[in-house]
């Protein structure tokens, strides 16, 4: 439905954006995350016709509208500090969009119930909106983006303002209002947790490209390369040089993977394997991929201990079923198959 091809935007010389290419089909949910600074809310303003783009395109249906205004390309744009009008009630909030439409007094009445059942809040019409709570303002902030109909709805970071409790509660309410609404939207967070909770895609942009794009899952299990595996936090990443085909060498001894590499020789890369997947005290030293390592601490995560571990100066995380006390010196092992090979 939405199509962004090859857009860019410069300041100050600089490339925020350089050749942006993005899809959004019906009714889903893409989650665009990336760093802070990194082009996401330029990139709505773009596709939202708020902002002009230096080349590329944008698409709804194949047709190009990238010389549309805002108010011709239909879209519905959420903000975190897209603040309410505080001397107004909830229901005049809502049917604020719809008022500027010109539509009749009896449609915008319709529409603002219809817009507050979806968000769980049709008693809560005649309030006004600096009675509620964070969560709820936020609520009515979607409520007033979806009213109009719009074709698609652009969030960006949506619950930024929010304090961490709050933020959790509500991004699986909100997930379920966008999924009932039917209509495709982008969401924009910083916030990988928030990404992952939220998104049925996920697109990450960095330094001015959509680096990877796909299903959380995917994305989890199959980072591109060693900068998106470190931004998802998805495990311990140590530097190495490829030795194909199926080893590589880091600063304490040697790798061995179950499968070969696809790498030439002595190139810089990464190796990247899960907390869950460090064995300690499995193997005696001497064993494949057996290190020294001396335990700095154990905390309890509730299903398991994290064992924070050092080996030769380098920090490696462990879940573990059991605390190892401070200070001891156990072996670590990684089993080859659980050993990812990430350019860098
Ligand atoms: P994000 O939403 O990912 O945090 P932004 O799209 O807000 O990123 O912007 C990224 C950077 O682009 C900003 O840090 C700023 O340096 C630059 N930038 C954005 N808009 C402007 C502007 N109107 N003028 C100059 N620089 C801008
Ligand atoms: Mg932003």
């Amino acid at each position: 439905m939405l199509s962004l091809r090859g857009i860019k935007k410069r300041y100050e010389g600089q490339w925020l954006l350089n050749g942006v290419d993005l899809d959004v089909s019906e009714g889903e949910l893409l989650c665009l995350l990336g760093e802070s600074g990194s082009g996401k809310s330029t990139l709505l303003r773009i596709t939202a016709g708020l902002e002009e783009t230096e080349a590329g395109r944008v698409f709804w249906n194949c047709q190009d509208i990238t010389d549309l205004q805002p108010n011709e390309r239909c879209f519905g744009l959420m903000f975190q500090d897209y603040a309410l009008f505080p001397h107004r009630t909830v229901a005049q909030n809502v049917a604020f969009g719809l008022r500027m439409k010109g539509l009749p007094r009896h449609e915008v009445e319709q529409k603002v119930t219809e817009a507050l059942k979806t968000i769980h809040m049709a008693s809560f019409a005649d309030r006004q909106v600096t009675e509620l709570s964070g969560g709820e303002q936020q609520r009515v902030a979607l409520a007033r983006a979806l009213a109009p109909d719009p074709h698609l709805l652009m969030l960006d970071e949506p619950l930024g303002a929010l304090d961490h409790t709050l933020r959790v509660s509500l991004i699986h309410e909100l997930r379920r209002i966008l999924h009932g609404s039917g209509k495709p939207a982008i969401y924009v967070t910083h916030d990988r947790e928030e990404a992952f909770a939220i998104a049925d895609r996920l697109a990450v942009l960095h330094e001015g490209h959509i680096m990877q794009t796909g299903a959380p899952e995917l994305l989890f299990k199959k980072p591109v390369n060693a900068w998106l595996a470190s931004f998802l936090g998805l495990g311990n990443l140590i530097k190495a040089m490829s030795a194909p085909p199926n080893t590589a060498a880091v600063t304490f001894g040697c790798f061995t993977f179950a499968e070969s590499i696809n790498l030439p020789e002595k190139s810089a890369c990464a190796l990247l394997f899960r907390p869950k997947d460090l064995l300690i005290n499995a193997q005696p030293l001497g064993a494949v991929n057996t290190f020294d390592a001396k335990v700095i601490d154990s905390v309890f995560m509730g299903d398991y201990w994290q064992v924070n571990l050092r080996v030769q100066g380098l920090d490696l995380e462990a879940h573990s079923g059991q605390p190892h006390p401070a200070g001891t010196s156990v072996t670590v092992t990684i089993p080859p198959e659980k050993i990812q090979v990430l350019p860098q």
